[in-house]
């Protein structure tokens, strides 16, 4: 069955989206930071950005990271190591006052040292199990939706943006709706 535009109802003017924009990549390259679906901040790096605002607005989003990466890994780190310091700092202030003898600082200062580790330890074994569910969903939400961008055309006598599978139609600035 031929596809046809929707509202005009002529295939002489339709083109595949994913046509539009992988025929604009020019060999140049962008950096950004924005905010992803989970909230968490990210960076990422475009190509094919000097091509028309057409193809920008037909273009999907970058396909989100499949790692957990090291980030929780370092902030955890951070909130541990933190309150780490501040205690041996403290028993090193209690020390030069009382004139304890080093045992008592070293002792403490493993204890400080295991709990951090200890700390550190249980809240990963928190926290990656629901990293690694958020990271699966965005992944399967993303591939859901490459799935019907994928099957999207563009049709320049309407200038829009229509799904052959359900007939739905959108303006190119606001694609997003169709997917
Ligand atoms: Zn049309």
């Amino acid at each position: 069955m031929p596809i046809s535009c929707p509202t005009c109802g002529k295939d002489d003017s339709i083109q595949k989206v994913s046509a539009i924009v992988g025929g604009s990549t020019v060999a140049m390259r962008t950096a950004g930071v924005g905010l992803g679906p989970e909230g968490d901040v990210g960076i990422g790096i475009g190509a094919g950005t000097l091509s028309s605002s057409l193809a920008q607005s037909l273009s999907l989003p970058r396909k989100p990271d499949s790692s957990v990466g090291v980030g929780p890994m370092v902030v955890g780190a951070t909130f541990a190591l933190a309150p780490m310091f501040l205690i041996l700092w403290l028993l090193s202030l209690v020390n030069a006052y009382l004139r304890t003898t080093d045992t008592v600082t070293i002792v403490a200062g493993i204890a400080a040292i295991v709990s951090m580790v200890v700390g550190l330890l249980l809240w990963h074994a928190r926290y990656m199990p629901a990293k690694r569910r958020g990271v699966a969903s965005s992944q399967a939400r993303w591939d859901a939706r490459f799935k019907t961008w994928s099957r999207l055309y563009y049709c320049k006598r309407d200038d829009i943006v229509f799904d052959p599978g359900t007939g739905a139609t959108s303006p190119p600035n606001a694609m997003s709706s169709l997917l």
